[in-house]
């Protein structure tokens, strides 16, 4: 990447006491996420997942408290000059931008691009697998080749914190799983913060060094996951694997993918 890029070093990332709500049941949220680390969030649906990383990347606003990323206080900045990126399930991508220019985003949003951007959006495309297809469009790739323009966008970004919603959930499981590893290896190169949405607790043992639980609008479980995955993890985490993946995930998870 060009000397000009913002070095990503991850940072801490904090929720303050943080008060939100969309009119009908609060939600609450006082957590720390470790700097350069992945932590997955997880918990049933409408917990708040999404409203934890929407508040952070300045999407929503909360009522009261502070969000913090490397310290700093971010409440007053738009999303766009946050230190952070952030990917969805779907809809990452502008249909009518080719792949290039879809990264291209990440680094200048009039598309005004340098020749060293140029080099580093090549960069972007070869790390993630997508060389050779810069000059298809987002409906001219398979639902994996479009998570690796949205994760080579992330990579031109260079911001300190990634935040990821279900980004893999409409993929199989052995894309997934390559997916997964493409993440976990951008992060072992970057050492940006990951805060990671999944449902799936194969993939948050796979990847996540921390795991975040939560339930009806608060945490109600965090630590390391490997506490998480040992028999003796949190009482309600054990419930929610239980009730939702049943017998078979609950012996996945007791294996440590290698
Ligand atoms: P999760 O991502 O864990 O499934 P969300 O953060 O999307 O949960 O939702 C938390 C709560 O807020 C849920 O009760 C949900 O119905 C509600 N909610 C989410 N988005 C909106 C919205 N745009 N308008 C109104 N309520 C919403
Ligand atoms: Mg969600």
């Amino acid at each position: 990447m060009s000397d000009g890029a913002i070095a990503t070093k991850g940072v801490p990332v904090r929720l303050e006491k943080v008060s939100f709500t969309y009119g009908e049941a609060p939600l609450s949220f006082d957590v720390a996420f470790a700097a350069a680390e992945i932590t997955a969030i997880m918990g049933p649906s409408g917990s708040g997942k999404s409203t934890l990383l929407n508040l952070l990347a300045g999407f929503e606003t909360p009522l009261s408290g502070r969000v913090l990323i490397g310290g700093a206080d971010v409440g007053a900045e738009p999303p766009a000059s946050r230190p952070v990126s952030m990917m969805f399930q779907e809809n990452n991508l502008f249909a009518h931008l080719s792949v290039e220019q879809n990264v291209g985003l990440g680094r200048s949003p009039s598309l005004r691009l340098t020749e060293a951007d140029h080099a580093d959006i090549a960069e972007a495309l070869a790390r993630t697998g997508l060389a050779g297809k810069q000059k298809r469009l987002p409906r001219e790739l398979s639902g994996g080749e479009r998570q690796r323009v949205a994760l080579a966008r992330v990579l031109v970004r260079d911001r300190p914190v990634l935040l990821l919603d279900e980004p893999f959930a409409s993929l199989g499981p052995a894309l997934r799983n390559d997916m997964l590893d493409l993440v976990a290896d951008l992060h072992a190169e970057r050492g940006m913060t990951v805060l990671f949405v999944t449902h799936q607790p194969q993939d948050a043992r796979r990847i996540g060094q921390n795991v975040v639980f939560l339930d009806n609008g608060a945490v109600a479980a965090a630590g390391a996951a490997d506490d998480f995955f040992a028999g003796a993890g949190p009482e309600a985490f054990r419930r929610y694997i239980g009730a939702s993946a049943g017998d078979s995930v609950s012996r996945d998870i007791a294996r440590k993918p290698t």
